[in-house]
């Protein structure tokens, strides 16, 4: 089983729909568990697929994601970040993408990269 985190800044929520439309038959397999922040959770749901949502970013989620990483309940994050917006979280922001480098945790932050990440991971 993999678990994927999925965070979209509300700019690139749309991006991240596209790209979980992209891929859906793959995200519909049953060794993916996706897990997101609250309102990306609900796009998520609305694409047609299962996920286990936790706090909305701003209101803790990214931490709550961030601190299931650290205890290596994730395989890999795919994280749209808006880089042309102010976030108020942008400390937790900061949080989780530092855990994922200091536990070496894929982290995709446009769907390029996510792609890619995917692609990989699938492939293991
Ligand atoms: P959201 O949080 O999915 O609840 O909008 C994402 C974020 O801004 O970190």
């Amino acid at each position: 089983m993999r678990t994927i985190a999925l965070i979209a800044h509300d700019g690139k929520k749309a991006d991240m729909v596209t790209f979980l439309r992209n891929n859906l038959t793959l995200f519909k397999r049953a060794d993916i568990a996706l897990v997101a922040t609250g309102t990306t959770g609900g796009h998520v749901e609305q694409a047609g697929l299962t996920v286990q949502k936790v706090l909305s970013g701003p209101r803790g989620g990214d931490a709550q994601i961030a601190a299931r990483l650290a205890v290596g309940e994730i395989d890999a994050v795919f994280f749209f970040r808006d880089p042309l917006d102010k976030h108020p979280h942008e400390p937790d922001i900061a949080m989780l993408m530092r855990l994922c480098d200091v536990h070496n945790i894929p982290l995709a932050t446009n769907p390029a990269t996510a792609e890619l990440v995917f692609a990989g991971l699938l492939a293991e």
